[in-house]
């Protein structure tokens, strides 16, 4: 019997924030792209059943919140049977009890299992979130989050985890970040070294890791890197990472990294000993150059 693929999907249906963090890799702000509401059921409609992780996020995705709620909506009709729905979000809304509260069962009713705070970092202090102050003493009442979501598991006696019905995930930037968008500019020791191939790890083998922007174009890894794989409005996921896996130049990637594409086309002097993604940046600004090289790869 042929093996079943499994995916996470992580789905950028906005570019749009309302901050403008100087390390941000999609060099999000106020001004961002969000998808349009008529390709949210199309892309949906084409993630395949074995979809584990389906993460939304942006940008900011509460920037664009009857968006968000359509796109979960629509996948909660969909009975995924292995879903676990994540939403990515720097916490800006936090505020008070019975605003955090409305929110939070909003989420549990649209069938999400984890909320993921991304803000636990100096980037995001220096834009005015500091997401320690809103979300760290959630299990020490008194704290604005802390108060609803004990609010939430009164409605919902018997869990025997108290934060079962919505879990939450806090998490940073750290002080290294890749150097893609606005961290472009950022000084070269804020970069992260030795950074590997995230292709190379999650999309190798059964299980796929895939990420989605906001126009449908899906890639290999978060960071967008090497060239889109397809739109999946239009095609189904399972048929574009179907073709990725036949095409040479991203076969290559998921083998063996950029490296092994680097030296499969005669473009070593492209190898960077810091990260990886830099390698890929060059071989992909190279290769925009010289198309003619990737006929090398067999
Ligand atoms: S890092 Fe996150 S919060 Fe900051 S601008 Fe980018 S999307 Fe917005
Ligand atoms: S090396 Fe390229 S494919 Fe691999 S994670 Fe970095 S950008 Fe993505």
């Amino acid at each position: 019997m042929k093996d079943e693929k499994t995916y996470n999907v992580y789905f950028r249906i906005t570019d749009k924030c309302n901050l403008e963090c100087k390390h941000c890799c999609y060099d999000c702000g106020p001004k961002g792209d969000s998808m349009l509401s008529s390709n949210i059921k199309k892309v949906v409609d084409n993630i395949p059943a074995g979809v584990k992780d389906f993460e939304l996020t942006g940008g900011e995705p509460f920037v664009v919140k009857p968006l968000l709620y359509e796109a979960l909506s629509y996948i909660q009709s969909k009975k995924f049977p292995k879903i676990s729905v994540i939403v990515q979000t720097n916490g800006f809304w936090i505020k008070d009890e019975d605003s955090n509260y409305k929110i939070l069962k909003e989420l549990c009713d649209l069938g999400v299992n984890y909320i993921d705070f991304t803000s636990n970092d100096e980037f995001h202090k220096e834009q005015g979130i500091d997401i320690n102050k809103l979300h760290m003493n959630v299990n020490i009442l008194p704290s604005p989050l802390g108060k609803a979501l004990d609010r939430l598991n009164d409605e919902f006696p018997g869990l025997e985890n108290r934060y079962s019905k919505i879990g939450l995930h806090l998490r940073g930037a750290g002080k290294r970040v890749q150097p893609l968008g606005r961290a472009k500019s950022l000084p070269i020791e804020m970069i992260h070294p030795f950074y590997p191939c995230l292709a190379n790890i999650n999309f190798y083998g059964q299980h796929k890791d895939v990420t989605i922007d906001p126009q449908g174009n899906v890639y290999l890894c978060c960071w967008q890197g090497p060239r889109s794989i397809g739109s999946v409005i239009e095609t189904p996921l399972e048929q574009l990472v179907e073709d990725a896996e036949n095409d040479p130049i991203t076969k290559a990637i998921i083998d063996g990294g950029p490296q092994k594409l680097a030296k499969q086309i005669g473009m070593v002097s492209c190898i960077s000993g810091i990260n990886d993604c830099i390698t890929c940046q060059k071989i992909f600004a190279e290769l925009d150059r010289r198309p003619k090289a990737m006929e090398a790869v067999k």
